[in-house]
């Protein structure tokens, strides 16, 4: 905390919310740009329906979505129509605000009459899913799994993946949703922060009982009921790598224009919140990506009526503080400046021991019980700094010694996926190209959308109008795609084409140009021809640069 204003360089940068300051140009952010807006329940629906038209089998842990109130016409037939096919079929779907959390105004339905048009629908746009009936319980109860992951760098893509998360109950047993218990929240949503408020709420002191959990304790569970775990740790980091190759085009947009390619700037990172629901079967369902994940240690307990304590919660501790020490140990600046003279790395991020002994002293200094709050509090901050190995106790760490206390902090939590497991997903990386040359026309840097002019260049260079396609018909595409991305769209600041509008226009060219062929060899074969082109137009300019 920086109380009266912030002037030397920092090393690592630790933002509360977002990425947001424009004054950095060095060292490392907790946060990227545009992270935000990525995950938006909305964003991300469309980003993982864009990957499910281009690869349905591998992108099949989403469930179906649809956007409201846009594509209400479109579910409504849909629906009709599956119905229609098979009449036994009788779904449930989940209604759930855009940009909402903790549960907020999501509710169940049977039926796309039951939407609730009035209000809110028109002034809050949502999502509308299918909901999963079948999900695994333990004790009878429905829940939820809390996946912590570190994007640690956009490019070159490098994902780590936390070995331990957390599994949030359900606080009513489980039943499958009929019109009677459509309603009940206790039943059907995990939410921490609901089921909280319901008197079936346990906080247990042991992290494989109660209302919270660690995930390990329920593989453990598993394992012994004979279930195959590493299959389903497989499914779950395929899972992970799959959702963030979706949402790395648009990240990677929103990064160039905060922080332009070749001038100084800070380096990005996030611990992001995967949300997955176990099917009876097993099979992981992704239900959302937080890009600001609970990171508290305590909750909230309720002495008498309206009086309230924070008391230290041990399955929280557990997890997160080994995923925010192994952070800041993968993102140590010291390891690629061991021999550095100044030990940035120490002045900035490392607790010093009489730091230690001032805690340790406000702490001994406050046993009255008016300042017991206040020494709780105090002694939980000790705590996390000395399990985050950021300080070793006064004795190990002495001001001014050389070496980080490496040896004596416990192994890496978190556990790489990408790049280890790269061969097996990079082809799923189709949109990424696309994006490379939707950012490559953007011209100015700074932006996020593509002006006319760009759109024009980009087919000329590429050589994608002809006779039967003229650069008229070019504008016209343009303006089409444009109009309607930008009356749906939530970032009206900027005019233009947005990525995701791009990307409807290349594969509408893609089919114009290679009809016979499946969307996927489409998309593929358009990216090839235009990378072809591009790399020969710039073969051209160099030789006649040379020249
Ligand atoms: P929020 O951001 O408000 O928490 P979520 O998408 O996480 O919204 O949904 C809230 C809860 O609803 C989830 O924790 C889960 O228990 C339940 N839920 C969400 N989507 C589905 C779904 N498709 N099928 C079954 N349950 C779901």
């Amino acid at each position: 905390q920086f109380p009266f204003g912030r002037r030397l360089p920092c090393d690592i940068y630790w933002h509360g919310v977002s990425f947001h300051d424009n004054n950095i140009f060095s060292g490392q952010v907790n946060k990227f740009p545009g992270m935000m807006e990525t995950v938006r329940k909305i964003t991300l629906s469309r980003a993982m329906r864009t990957m499910q038209d281009l690869f349905p089998l591998e992108y099949n842990f989403y469930p179906r979505s649809w956007i409201l109130p846009e594509e209400l016409p479109l579910f409504v037939a849909e629906v009709r129509m599956m119905k229609d096919r098979n009449p036994s079929w009788k779904p449930t779907f989940i209604v759930k605000p855009d940009g909402g959390c903790q549960g907020d105004g999501i509710y169940l339905i049977k039926d796309p009459s039951d939407i609730r048009l009035t209000g809110s629908i028109q002034s809050r746009p949502a999502v509308v899913q299918e909901y999963i009936c079948k999900p695994l319980l333990v004790d009878k109860l429905k829940f939820d799994i809390r996946l912590y992951v570190l994007l640690k760098s956009l490019e070159p893509l490098e994902i780590y993946i936390a070995k331990d998360g957390l599994s949030r109950f359900c606080t009513e047993p489980y039943q499958e949703p009929t019109l009677k218990n459509l309603h009940q929240v206790f039943m059907h949503l995990t939410n921490y922060s609901l089921n909280i408020h319901s008197g079936n709420f346990i906080h247990s002191a042991s992290v494989n009982t109660g209302s919270k959990r660690t995930f390990s304790s329920i593989l453990c569970r598993l394992s012994s009921r004979g279930a195959d775990v590493k299959k389903l740790w497989s499914d779950i980091i395929s899972l992970v790598i799959k959702t963030i190759i979706a949402l790395t085009p648009e990240l990677k947009v929103y990064y160039q224009s905060d922080i332009p390619a070749g001038k100084p700037g800070p380096t990005c990172f996030q611990i992001l919140g995967f949300d997955i629901l176990l099917m009876k079967n097993l099979k992981p369902v992704l239900l959302e990506v937080n890009a600001n994940p609970s990171m508290r240690i305590e909750h909230e307990q309720e002495l008498s009526p309206g009086v309230f304590e924070n008391v230290p919660s041990p399955v929280d501790e557990e997890v997160k503080v080994a995923v925010i020490r192994d952070t800041l140990r993968l993102v140590d600046p010291q390891k690629k400046k061991r021999k550095d003279t100044h030990l940035l790395f120490h002045t900035h991020l490392l607790i010093f021991p009489t730091q230690v002994q001032s805690l340790h002293a406000r702490i001994a200094g406050m046993k009255d019980k008016q300042h017991k709050h206040h020494s709780l509090k105090l002694s939980l901050k000790l705590k996390f700094y000395l399990k985050l190995g950021l300080c070793q106790g006064v004795e190990q760490a002495p001001e001014g010694s050389e070496e980080l206390p490496e040896a004596a902090l416990p192994s890496l939590c978190l556990k790489q996926v990408f790049p280890k497991y790269a061969k097996q997903f990079s082809y799923l990386r189709l949109v990424d190209r696309v994006a490379a040359l939707f950012i490559r026309f953007l011209g100015v840097k700074g932006t996020t959308k593509l002006g006319p002019t760009g759109f024009r260049t980009f087919i000329r260079n590429c050589k994608l109008s002809n006779s039967n396609f003229s650069m008229a018909a070019v504008d016209i595409l343009y303006i089409d795609i444009t109009r309607r991305w930008n009356s749906v769209g939530i970032d009206h600041k900027e005019s233009g084409m947005c990525l995701q509008a791009f990307v409807e226009a290349f594969f509408c060219l893609a089919q114009r140009k290679y009809k016979s062929l499946p969307l996927h060899d489409q998309v593929a074969s358009l990216i090839e021809l235009c990378e072809c082109r591009l790399a020969a137009l710039r073969g051209k300019r160099l030789v006649w640069g040379c020249g």
